[in-house]
């Protein structure tokens, strides 16, 4: 029966293929796959090489169903759009295929999201149907990173975070305005922000449980969101709903649906809005701290840490064996390690100039040098022929 069975549900993922190449699944989006116009057919491009909190590996990038009630402008899986082929899997069919590819050593994990049909409690029930399949009848103890469905009850969001090692609540948009002009059927407050909200309520009352974190996505670019409304919420959920991470996807038109004659957004905006989210989920930044253009902006020409260094350190530099690790922070090319490191080797000798730094493994130490002290002075900086 299983050898019956599996070929057609691997040929069945190999028509889906890149299905889910919107999503990030992994901890640097920017090495995921490109975004190409969705025309895939083959098993490679279901498998994705992405960065998680388990190392590097391949996973299988997939969705239960490609179907789906609803109609979000910009998503090739809105309901009508008579482009997208529409391919459905049981639980049993989709843990069978990963359980095959997986013990054949294609996949090492998976990341598995899903049109909605029948409603998101229906969805997400099948979501998790297929990882206790994954989980207990073929005992799979590696990574695994489930998509929420908007809506879902509490005790299914619960379950997941039990399962997996991630779980997504994308909010789409900053705002209920922004969501509104996404996607008209999604809720911000009682379908998206209420699942991260339960999230972190489910963490605090079960400290000792070992249960997923929590991720979300912005679509960025379509609806005239600004970097500011988009920072501002995830500096929230850094603070208050113990986010991981928040991604920011640029927006990227798909034929066939209301938004596909709009403007791709600028890759840079996507990058400048994952350096100054570091800053505000790593290194203790607040929004205030960062700096915004006229329309909400930040800058696309210059890094937000570089930015405020040139406002405040130009003239102010900060003396590298008296500042604090906060202080060394601000620094640019001085990360949390970097910082830790100074504090460290200046226990036992004075810093004199930018070699020392580089041997404590700050690799870059002339892209801190307009903004630092050295023995009292400004380091002298030399043109690196490599
Ligand atoms: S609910 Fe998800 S799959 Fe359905 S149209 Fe919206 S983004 Fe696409």
């Amino acid at each position: 029966m299983l050898m019956q069975t599996i070929p057609d549900t691997l040929t069945k993922l190999e028509q889906l293929g890149n299905t889910t190449r919107f999503e990030p699944s992994g901890d640097r989006p920017q090495v995921e796959q490109k975004r190409v116009p969705y025309q895939s057919r083959s098993l490679d491009e279901c498998i994705t090489n992405v960065v998680t909190p388990k190392g590097k590996k391949p996973i299988l990038k997939t969705m239960m169903t490609t179907a789906c009630e609803r109609n979000c402008f910009y998503c090739p899986f809105r309901a009508g759009r008579s482009k997208t082929q529409r391919m459905t899997f049981s639980p049993d069919e989709m843990a069978g295929a990963f359980d095959t590819l997986q013990r054949a050593n294609r996949v090492d994990g998976i990341f598995l999201s899903s049109g909605i049909i029948k409603g998101s409690v229906t969805t997400q029930e099948k979501i998790i149907d297929t990882i206790e399949i994954i989980r207990d009848r073929y005992e799979y103890h590696g990574y695994i990173h489930l998509k929420i469905m908007p809506g879902v009850e509490y005790e299914q969001l619960y379950r997941a975070m039990q399962l997996a090692d991630r779980v997504s609540v994308n909010l789409e948009g900053p705002t209920q305005e922004r969501l509104s002009a996404l996607a008209p059927k999604k809720d911000f407050m009682g379908e998206l922000l209420k699942m991260l909200q339960w999230a972190e309520t489910i963490r605090r009352e079960k400290p000792y449980q070992k249960l997923a974190g929590t991720v979300t996505q912005f679509v960025v670019g379509a609806v005239g969101d600004t970097d500011h409304e988009l920072l501002s919420i995830s500096n929230r959920l850094y603070r208050q709903m113990g986010l991981t991470r928040a991604y920011y996807s640029g927006f990227s038109p798909v034929e066939q649906t209301p938004f596909e004659n709009l403007t791709p957004t600028d890759p840079r905006r996507e990058h400048r809005l994952y350096q100054a989210s570091f800053l505000l989920r790593d290194y203790g930044w607040n929004i205030e701290d960062l700096s915004f253009l006229e329309d909400g902006n930040l800058r696309i020409d210059i890094d937000p840490k570089r930015a405020w260094a040139e406002r405040h350190l130009l003239s102010a530099p900060i003396d590298v064996m008296k500042a604090d690790r906060r202080q060394l922070m601000r620094v640019p090319g001085i990360g949390p390690v970097g910082a830790t490191a100074i504090i460290q080797a200046r226990r036992l000798g004075r810093l004199t100039d930018l070699a020392h730094l580089r041997k404590l493994n700050i690799r870059a130490p002339e892209q801190a040098a307009p903004y630092i002290l050295l023995d009292g002075r400004r380091p002298a900086t030399q043109m690196r022929l490599f």
